[in-house]
């Protein structure tokens, strides 16, 4: 099939495109690796490093269909979202794990973490569901950025950062697995990715020299506790003598709070900016993510109980549990 004949939309700023799953790997327990190849690949391109790139999937519908956007133009979201809910598919975000291949044969990476369903589990999303019975040959539809094109979503942005702290859990580890990877040799800083189970202890994330890399399953523990423990130790040489207790009202399920860009309306600045002086995180830069609110707990020790300044940190949530990220 070539570009022109498939259902790829070559005028949009963005690829836009219908995929083919080529090839599925269950990694480990959390994660299910996905393979997506087509021609359409061949306009995938970020302006430099892919680092914490997120595209969108859209996942077929409950008879299997996915929404066609052959016919569709720069209104493309507005008709999309217009198709009735259990129609139109579910459109979710992923971070690219890898790139691999060149032109045409191309192929964009990604790691789904899923967790077994059951019946009328309330826990069981769009996502999550596809991943688990995912085979080759099955498609999917991508949105991603389309070279020489403005599409954003790299969060990563470290100024002029001396130093690096970078916390995820399952969902981040993708994404601090490409930063660590597009990170200059001569980098300094630690890494702190929490996953479900020690066998979600993946053996390729590799990081400049001068970067740790610490890896803390929870095997059956709280969601977030070794996780903020190890964070705050790390910055503060201390841990904290009791978890950080976050009330259910305080959790926005969309937190996206970065140097830039605030979701709940807070000040911004115009770009990182990292402090120089002797304060305690001087030349600090960090990009935290995973559940909002695990997030909102860190986001609320570093932020207004420790000083952290805003414009150096970026605290995002991936996903909330018990909502679906539905667009
Ligand atoms: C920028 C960005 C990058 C992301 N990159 C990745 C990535 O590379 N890989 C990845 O797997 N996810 C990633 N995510 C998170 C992913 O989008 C969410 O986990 C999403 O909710 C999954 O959709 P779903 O259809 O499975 O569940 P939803 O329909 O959104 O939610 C249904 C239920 O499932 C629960 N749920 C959702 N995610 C999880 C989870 N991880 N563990 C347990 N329960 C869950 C929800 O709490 C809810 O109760 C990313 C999110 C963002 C914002």
């Amino acid at each position: 099939m070539t570009v022109e004949e498939s259902t790829y939309v070559a005028t949009l700023p963005l690829v836009l495109a219908e995929l083919e799953v080529a090839r599925v790997e269950r990694v480990s327990p959390s994660f299910v690796r996905i393979e997506l190849a087509g021609d359409e690949l061949a306009e995938f391109g970020t302006p430099g490093p892919v680092f914490d790139q997120r595209i969108k999937l859209i996942f077929p519908n409950a008879a299997g269909t996915l929404p066609s956007f052959a016919a569709m133009d720069d209104s493309w979201w507005t008709t999309w979202i217009e198709i009735p809910e259990d129609e139109r598919g579910s459109m979710r975000t992923y971070t690219v794990r890898d790139v691999v291949g060149e032109g045409t044969d191309t192929r964009l990476v990604v790691d789904i973490v899923v967790h077994e369903a059951h019946e009328d589990d309330p826990l069981d999303g769009a996502g999550n569901r596809w991943a688990l019975q995912a085979q080759a040959g099955q498609r999917l539809v991508v949105l991603a950025p389309r070279k020489g094109h403005e599409f954003g979503g790299i969060e990563w942005s470290p100024g002029n950062a001396t130093r690096l702290l970078l916390v995820g859990d399952e969902t981040a580890v993708p994404a601090i697995r490409g930063i660590l990877r597009d990170l200059p040799s001569d980098a300094r800083g630690a890494a702190f990715l929490e996953v479900p189970v020690d066998a979600d202890v993946l053996d390729d994330v590799a990081a400049p020299a001068g970067v740790s890399v610490t890896w803390l399953p929870r095997n059956g523990g709280a969601r977030g506790e070794d996780l903020h423990a190890a964070v705050l130790a790390h910055l503060t040489g201390t841990a904290p003598a009791e978890p950080i207790a976050v009330d259910e009202e305080e959790v926005d399920p969309d937190l996206w709070e970065t140097p830039v860009y605030s979701s709940s309306g807070e000040q911004v600045v115009e770009a990182t900016a990292v402090p120089t002086d002797d304060s305690p995180f001087a030349g600090l830069y960090a990009w935290i993510a995973g559940e909002s609110k695990v997030v909102t707990g860190l986001r609320r020790k570093l932020v207004k109980d420790l000083g952290l300044d805003r414009g150096q940190v970026a605290f995002m949530g991936y996903w909330r549990e018990g909502v679906s990220m539905r667009s």
